[in-house]
């Protein structure tokens, strides 16, 4: 694609295109091309319309925001962004559809094929990545001063394959063919160091870097809906500051030559594909700091550029840190403050501390951030000089609140000393930094945040407790609901009129009409038309026939422990069984759906992966359980894919261990379309239940406190099995290789840390999860009734819209600090 290249903005004199001239637009593309108008010149020629028009706006929007008077902008520095197609939400946000499928030519393909063309921009790995997504969607419609930052990984999130039933993992190519969505930034360029050492001189230190490396920006453009608003995510691509060294070229040495440039690109290469443990490689915080410098060094840029003073840097912007990954932000902010622009540093310190705010996403021990100081040492000198000399005044703070607590002292402290873990070796705490640097900080849910003050925070907490917070995470309604289910938004607009694509809170609306015969007959019909469109892609992708009118019954996610895919597998096993011991019962009939990526050297994870496909293979291939049970499992979870499933779910399984699930917003997508849930008590899930009526939800398990306690009084697996007959012909059929070929090694290594620790307690909540399936079965037997509660569930879901997080996130965590 060429129009990766082109200019943002059209040359001087020519007047701006307008809507109406899409369809012009993209047949001018398409008469470029000489071959027949296939969908992938159809996509690129819709697609490169639709960048002019979007490319018009976005420049306005720039215009605009350097007019914005007092309003603070925000800064969302996040190292995933989880985007995935671009075009049909474009076209939404143009309200162009009728003309964009006006526009193709006869014999080109429907635009739903069209947009089928695109790959996803899958920046990300999973909730943490789309959450930003959902947040650049909210920041363009609210109309918010605003910019994303993030990385341009030439790599995103692999691609998965199965094969022989397991997880091949395929390097991502997104950017093969270019972006129409990226506008160049040729005038916005930094430069960012790694290593050498730091001078002291006059009274001021200076980092010399032992390396540089130019960042790049380039503009990625996010359209907002119901406004002429374009966003930007900038993302940075690092450069050569020189691109060849000719000295070492000149004496031949070719690949010296070229040294620099491949180390540069280097940090470009690839998304590390893990979301949960921390990668700990000198590449990962070489990223971050491209990252956080980039986005830092250009915000300064701007902030004085539109006349700001630089001591109301941190009044004027909000810097704000999606996770721990971009915590190394106020270690940068305080150096370009001190050492390049000369405050001292009380000021730098106010400053930084006014702008920054964090939003912590787990409380898992090993999902902490970390990195050890040598390594700080060598790559950021400067940097670790400063954390240093904040952590000495933070712990004067400490000691001077709790008198002689030096255990406390060594808790709070940005250095873990090494006496524990990490082979004794000394560690930046990267949660702590991001703590004590912030003016907020905010859980995702109200349970996470409130355990997030009772255990992981609690030392802070004691000692700043207006700091910490609750936003409970939302979803944007634009792309879940009006892009990937028009017929259940068509059906909405219907019976409680547009206002919902406004404001979600209207979906209450429903409520009062949820039990009517009609409404949800016509529900009923929506739903059926998803499933069938996920049926053929079961069809095409798996050669495997599914029946329509059976319980679509799915759990899409990251192949995660905590998320428990293996206690809704031991589930599906039960089920087989007890069809095969009385395949004349009045069974419902169920197509299980599974979908997700495992982290490459997570073993456990892909363990799952394993077992579902063969019990898949044995359940699906049964005589005697015919269509009343199919196991499926499609390959390559995304974005894209998550369009087409979550709007055929009937049920939504969201069964972390309690206390496990910071929020979930794979339950939210769900709901909103229209699926129920059988969830356990914990993340957002709990102020969902709240917001529908609790008796709308299928919850089970265990809680969060009871979980807790159970393992304090020393938790037993086998006493669960030896409690159910149920439960012990489950492990048995597994332990016997009864899915395996008669083979009892092959699921072993899954099955043994099952019957020892059981750290998720499947086997403590799998009689009660197993009770709980037996109501929905029950419940689905009466499709009235099922309607109407799906109605009821969709009408509770107004709260969870990304728009109303980030007003959240406005009034509490972003409002302008007090004089
Ligand atoms: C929403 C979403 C997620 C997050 O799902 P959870 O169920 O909250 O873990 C992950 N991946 C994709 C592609 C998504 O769209």
């Amino acid at each position: 694609m060429t129009t990766a290249t082109r200019p943002a903005t059209r040359a001087a004199g020519r007047t701006a295109p307008q809507r109406s001239e899409l369809p012009a637009l993209a047949r001018r593309a398409l008469a470029q091309r000489s071959d027949a108008p296939a969908g992938d010149a159809c996509w690129t020629a819709l697609a490169s319309a639709a960048r002019e028009l979007l490319a018009e706006r976005w420049a306005a929007t720039q215009r605009a925001d350097t007019r914005r008077g007092r309003t603070r902008r925000v800064h969302y520095l996040s190292m995933e962004f989880l985007m995935g197609r671009a075009l049909g939400n474009a076209l939404q946000a143009l309200d162009l559809q009728d003309a964009a499928q006006a526009a193709l030519p006869e014999g080109a393909p429907p635009l739903g094929e069209v947009l089928e063309h695109e790959p996803d921009a899958a920046l990300g790995n999973g909730g943490l990545g789309r959450l930003a997504a959902c947040f650049l969607d909210s920041f363009a419609t609210l109309g918010l001063p605003s910019f994303g930052y993030g990385l341009r990984y030439r790599h995103g999130m692999f691609a998965q394959a199965i094969q022989d039933g397991r997880q091949i993992e395929r390097p991502d190519t997104w950017l093969e063919a270019g972006s129409p969505w990226e506008l160049p930034r040729p005038e916005l360029r930094y430069t960012v160091g790694f290593g050498g050492h730091v001078r002291f001189e006059g009274g001021q230190h200076r980092w010399e870097p032992a390396e540089t490396v130019a960042a790049q920006a380039i503009d990625f453009i996010v359209p907002g809906h119901g406004t002429e608003r374009v966003s930007t995510l900038r993302q940075w691509q690092a450069e050569a500051a020189q691109p060849i060294d000719l000295t070492a070229f000149s004496r031949g040495d070719h690949a010296q030559a070229g040294q620099q440039r491949l180390a540069a690109e280097r940090l470009n290469w690839v998304l590390y594909p893990d979301d949960s443990t921390p990668a700990g490689r000198e590449l990962r915080l070489r990223q971050e700091f491209l990252l956080v410098s980039a986005s830092l060094q250009d915000l300064l840029a701007r902030h004085l550029r539109e006349g700001g003073d630089i001591h109301q840097v941190g009044r004027a912007n909000v810097v704000h840190l999606n996770d721990t990954h971009p915590a190394l932000a106020p270690l940068e902010l305080m150096r370009l403050l001190l050492d390049e622009h000369g405050l001292d540093w009380d000021a730098a310190w106010q400053a930084t501390h006014q702008a920054t705010s964090y939003t912590n996403h787990t409380l898992m021990p090993e999902a902490l951030e970390t990195w050890p100081l040598d390594l700080v040492e060598r790559l950021l000198p400067r940097h670790l000089a400063i954390a240093y000399e904040i952590n000495h005044r933070f712990l004067d703070e400490v000691r001077a609140r709790f008198p002689g607590d030096e255990a406390r002292v060594a808790r709070m402290s940005l250095f873990d000393e090494g006496q524990s873990h990490h082979g004794g070796e000394r560690r930046l705490r990267m949660a702590a930094l991001a703590v004590v640097a912030s003016h907020k900080v905010n859980g995702v849910s109200a349970l996470h945040s409130q355990l997030m003050v009772d255990t992981l925070f609690a030392d802070y907490a004691q000692l700043w407790p207006e700091r910490f917070l609750n936003v409970t995470n939302g979803v944007t309604p634009r792309r879940w609901l009006v892009q990937a289910n028009p017929g259940l938004a068509g059906l909405l607009d219907k019976h409680i009129g547009a206002e919902w694509r406004q404001d979600l809170s209207a979906l209450g609306a429903l409520r009062a009409k949820a039990g009517g015969k009609r409404i949800g007959a016509e529900f009923l019909r929506v739903k059926r038309a998803a499933k069938a469109r996920l049926a053929a892609h079961i069809r095409e992708e798996l050669g495997l026939v599914v029946r329509e009118d059976a319980l679509f019954d799915v759990q899409v996610k990251r192949i995660h422990e905590y998320k428990r895919q293996l206690l809704n597998l031991l589930q599906v096993i039960a089920r087989y069984q007890a069809i095969v011991a009385d395949p004349g019962a009045d069974w419902v009939p169920r197509v299980v759906v599974f979908a997700g990526k495992a982290a490459s050297a997570y073993r456990a994870a892909k363990g799952v992966i394993a077992l579902i496909h063969d019990v898949a293979r044995v359940v699906n291939t049964d005589p005697r359980v015919g269509d009343r049970l199919k196991l499926v499992f499609l390959p390559n979870y995304s974005v894209s894919l998550a369009e087409l499933i979550i709007p055929a779910a009937d049920l939504s399984e969201q069964i972390s261990t309690a206390g496990t699930e910071a929020s979930g917003t794979g339950n939210m997508k769900f709901a909103l379309n229209g699926a129920l849930t059988v969830g356990t008590w914990d993340g957002a899930d709990i102020e969902m239940a709240e917001a529908m009526g609790v008796d709308e939800m299928f919850v089970f398990g265990l809680r969060a406190d009871e979980a807790a306690r159970i393992k304090a009084l020393g938790y037993d697996p086998r006493l669960y099995i030896e409690g159910s007959r149920v439960l012990q012909q489950v492990i048995d059929a597994i332990a016997h290789g009864s899915f395996a070929h008669g083979d009892p090694q092959r699921h072993r290594e899954l099955l043994q840390p099952l019957l020892q620790h059981d750290p998720y307690l499947l086997m403590a909540d799998f009689d009660s999860y197993l009770q709980a399936q037996a109501r929905v079965d029950a419940l689905w037997r009466d499709p009235a009734a099922w309607a109407a509660s799906a109605l009821r569930n969709i009408a509770g879901m107004g709260g969870f819209s990304s728009d109303r997080t980030i007003g959240d996130y406005l009034r509490e965590v972003w409002a302008p600090p007090a004089r």
